[in-house]
């Protein structure tokens, strides 16, 4: 690494760090239970700036905003700090205007670094922030829910949504770190822990039958917040994502396969109106994915009932949906996937392998859907 980010006094408990190399930008992704109050001292080893921006949410903010502060200033860093309003609506070009404001005033310079501090909403905001600034200043992900841990913070995805879909407006800028500190999944709504979940069953069914095994094994300590069974499945999930994203920078191909669950994932969450969570509609759409893949011969039904087992077992809905399958269907249409008029879809051929279709017949698209009423 960086050798030296976690060269601490008095040294801290064990991390695991997987390094990424993305786009050419080589960064380190830390995951070490108590970070949170050394993120002073490993900032100091990333950059010579006396100043810092915190991009963080009013969620968040009260619970951990003055601990990374007082990290701050204890290695004679000033912090300044923007908070938006939490929440996935809140994701617009509008909220991140008084950032831009505050940042300026505060005369930050291209050294200056900004780190978010929160789910990945805010690592998105953020992130844009830090690439539209100044043309780029460094980004430093702290991530605070299991999704942006293991999902969100790596890739260098940024963005805002805008009244014509999700994340339209956005740019590609890698963090110069992602530092995570699990302890933080201790206040974590259920609800987001099992969204996060979604993702780890996904990465695992694209990439990884052995990590998948592990998982269903142990899944119920994800549910009790055994927090150094998270920290290690976050270090698992992390790896995976970098991997990908580290071949596929520009989603040109593979990094693809990470929508695995989302083509069907996004349609009912369009359709639901955000009834369902972001998560859970992902749980939902590879529960629907896997059936897809049983009715095209592509997987057998051992492995699509495991499949539906652990999300099941992850606290996600796999069944009971009381949207009506057609609306269903035809919001697909639109998803900003279909390429060439054709929806794509990503089947998993066997747990820990998927392939990329556009032929998949209508009827096979709408058992699917109806599967999960
Ligand atoms: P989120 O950021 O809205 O966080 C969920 C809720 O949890 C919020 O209310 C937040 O305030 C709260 N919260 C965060 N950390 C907490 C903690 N430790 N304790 C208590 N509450 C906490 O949502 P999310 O699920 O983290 O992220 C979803 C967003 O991530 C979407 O906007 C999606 O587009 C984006 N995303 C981006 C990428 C990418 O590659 N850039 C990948 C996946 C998802």
């Amino acid at each position: 690494m960086n050798a030296a980010l976690l060269d601490y006094n008095p040294p801290m408990a064990p991390s695991v760090i997987v390094p990424a190399t993305v786009q050419g930008t080589r960064y380190d992704i830390v995951i070490h239970r108590g970070l949170l109050d050394a993120i002073g001292p490993a900032l100091k080893n990333l950059t010579r700036s006396k100043k810092a921006a915190i991009v963080t949410d009013s969620h968040v903010s009260p619970l951990y905003a003055n601990r990374l502060i007082q990290s701050l200033h204890d290695a004679g860093i000033e912090p300044i700090v923007a908070t938006i309003p939490a929440g996935e609506d809140q994701k617009t070009l509008a909220n991140i205007s008084p950032v831009y404001d505050l940042l300026l005033a505060a005369k930050i310079e291209r050294t200056t670094p900004l780190l978010a501090l929160g789910g990945g909403v805010i690592g998105d905001m953020a992130g844009f922030v830090a690439a539209t600034t100044l043309r780029g200043i460094p980004f430093v992900q702290i991530p605070t829910t299991l999704l942006a841990m293991v999902d969100a913070s790596v890739g260098g995805k940024t963005g805002v949504n805008h009244p014509a879909g999700k994340n339209l407006i956005g740019a590609f800028h890698q963090p110069i770190a992602v530092l995570i500190d699990p302890d933080v999944l201790t206040t974590l709504g259920d609800r987001d822990l099992h969204g996060g979940l979604a993702e780890c069953i996904k990465h695992d069914i694209i990439r990884d039958a052995d990590g998948f095994a592990t998982l269903e094994q142990n899944i119920h300590r994800a549910g009790q917040r055994d927090i150094d069974y998270l920290a290690a499945l976050v270090a698992h999930n992390v790896a995976i994502k970098s991997k990908v994203v580290e071949a596929d920078p520009f989603e040109s191909g593979e990094r693809a396969h990470l929508n695995f669950g989302h083509t069907f994932g996004h349609a009912i969450e369009t359709v639901s109106h955000y009834d369902y969570s972001h998560g859970e509609c992902v749980a939902l759409g590879m529960v629907a994915a896997s059936r897809a893949a049983v009715d095209l011969g592509l997987l057998d039904e051992t492995s699509c009932r495991r499949i539906v087992s652990l999300i099941e077992n992850a606290g996600l809905p796999v069944r009971g949906m009381k949207l009506k399958t057609e609306p269903v269907v035809d919001a697909m249409i639109f998803d900003k996937k279909v390429k060439s008029g054709r929806v794509r879809f990503i089947l998993p051929d066997r747990i820990g392998h998927v392939v990329i279709r556009d032929d998949v017949p209508a009827e096979i698209v709408t058992r699917a859907v109806e599967s999960l009423r």
